[in-house]
């Protein structure tokens, strides 16, 4: 009996899939074990086929394959090399030691040339956890598991090329990752955008503290342009972020071929119309989600108010957790899911009711009907809530050059390190994290902002849950300041930011 290390991908993790072969004696017999029915029928052809149109012989007699262990769920495709590779170690094609210290993945076409497959990276991962030295991968999928250091990688583009590498007689090359520096994009760079100084800033203190931000306000006022522009100001994928931002691209199925690490901050847009599966994740094999392709980056939802009120919901457990949990009867799985949520709706079902020069044709019904769309709760999450409004014909005209986003990316930078300071024995990063335990001890005010925080208490009767808000995005501009306590100038920003007073507060 022969065996070969491959994998299965439960959330992101990799997990070890051991291919046992064994060959007897009897009739004609190719049994595959382990392996969900649906798909044994469906490999056994691919296999067969592959092995024959690439000039070696079928194994005659009792051919039993067993994936192990037999109670982790595992897909079908990616098993056919392997399990092809067994075969021909069986039948004595192939030395059984040349595979030993190495994990093998890829799917098989009917001709015996070896397709990609999805979740490269998080085996690579677990290749070198469990000290395997070498991996075999479609020639697609290469770069992906050429990331991960001290692994020997090969990329086969058929069965045959793979075997003649296994015996030395065509030598593959082993796959050296090439990476790709790519400079920031610099067309989404916030000086191209005119005026707005107000959203500008509010967008820094939310990159600064990693807080949602709810941008309102008519049409054509350049909200979903501030929105695009929202990652050029944020700080640069620590290597740690990239690999699990790049695993979740690749159990997704989104990386291309010449994908290596994704070094960029995700910016993910799904339209009002996508479903909850689409958007949380989810699937009878479950696969990551659009909140969790955003993951350590921005979900960009524009005209908030059209997306249904029930696929919203499933937004407030990740948003609270940063991960969302997908149940299945055979298994939980989770994926990371933490970004930041920027939002854009217009003010009104028109879209001209903060407008000074348009008016707003909206009924009363019409008004109330809109804003219930978006729940208390949800509505909750957004720290930051600013109205952007048209600008004004001399802006629009004006030469000034805007701050690049280099410059403000640097004061955010400068902000989150003092919040990696602060939080370096607790479970948050950003200030937009912190828990009601840690909030008197981390939010220290000044005599004078505990008075006009006092003030706006009274005078705007402000929920406790708002209160906490406006302390936590205090502590943002703050930090932005390099001051320790929050005094009265940040808390009165901070109550800039509150918006418009909604229904739900
Ligand atoms: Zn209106």
């Amino acid at each position: 009996m022969f065996s070969i290390i491959s994998s299965t991908t439960t959330g992101i993790d990799a997990i070890p899939v051991i291919v046992e072969t064994d060959v007897s004696n009897g009739m004609n017999n190719f049994t595959i074990v382990g392996l969900p029915d649906t798909s044994v029928k469906e490999s056994r052809d691919r296999i067969r086929a592959a092995i024959k149109n690439s000039g070696f012989q079928f194994p005659r007699g009792r051919l039993t394959i067993n994936l192990a262990p037999a109670d982790l769920r595992k897909q079908g495709p990616l098993y056919d090399l392997p399990i092809a590779l067994s075969i021909l170690i069986a039948r004595g094609e192939i030395p059984a030691h040349t595979l030993e210290h190495a994990v093998v993945l890829g799917e098989l076409a009917l001709d015996g040339v070896i397709r990609p497959v999805r979740g490269v990276l998080t085996t690579a991962l677990m290749a070198r956890r469990i000290q395997k030295t070498s991996m075999f991968v479609p020639k697609e999928n290469e770069q992906e598991a050429a990331v991960i250091k001290d692994l020997e990688v090969f990329g086969a583009t058929s069965l045959r090329g793979l075997v003649d590498h296994l015996l030395g007689r065509t030598l593959m090359t082993k796959t050296v990752y090439a990476r790709k520096i790519r400079a920031r994009e610099d067309h989404q760079c916030f000086s191209f955008i005119k005026g707005q100084d107000f959203a500008k800033r509010g967008l820094e203190i939310a990159a600064a503290g990693g807080h949602n931000i709810l941008l309102s306000g008519p049409p054509g006022t350049g909200k979903t342009l501030l929105a695009r522009s929202f990652p050029s100001i944020l700080p640069d994928l620590t290597e740690e972020e990239s690999m699990e931002v790049t695993s979740i691209a690749s159990v997704a199925g989104e990386l291309t071929s010449s994908s290596g690490l994704i070094e960029t901050r995700p910016f993910r847009s799904p339209h009002h119309s996508a479903s909850v599966v689409s958007l949380v994740g989810g699937g009878t094999w479950p696969t990551p989600g659009e909140i969790s392709l955003a993951h350590r980056g921005v979900l960009f939802l524009d005209e908030l108010p059209e997306f249904p009120r029930h696929v919203l919901e499933h937004l407030r457990g990740p948003l609270e957790d940063g991960v969302v949990t997908i149940s299945r009867a055979q298994a939980t799985v989770k994926f990371p899911a933490r970004f930041i949520l920027v939002a854009a709706m217009n003010p009104c079902p028109c879209g001209y009711a903060s407008d000074p020069k348009r008016k707003c044709i909206c009924t009363i019904f019409q008004m109330q009907t809109y804003q219930k769309r978006i729940s208390g709760p949800l509505l909750d999450r957004f720290d930051l809530r600013i109205e952007v409004s048209n600008l004004p014909q001399e802006k629009l005209l004006s030469d000034t050059q805007s701050e690049p986003s280099a410059i403000i990316r640097a004061r955010v930078v400068a902000a989150r390190i003092k919040q990696a300071d602060r939080f370096f024995d607790s479970a948050c990063h950003v200030n937009a994290e912190i828990s009601p335990s840690l909030l008197e001890k981390t939010c220290v005010m000044s005599s004078e902002a505990k008075t006009l925080l006092g003030l706006a208490i009274g005078s705007q009767s402000l929920s406790p849950r708002a209160t906490t808000r406006i302390r936590k995005v205090a502590r943002t501009i703050a930090d932005l300041a390099e001051s320790n306590i929050i005094e009265e100038q940040h808390l009165a920003e901070a109550l800039q930011f509150r918006g418009q007073k909604m229904q739900h507060d």
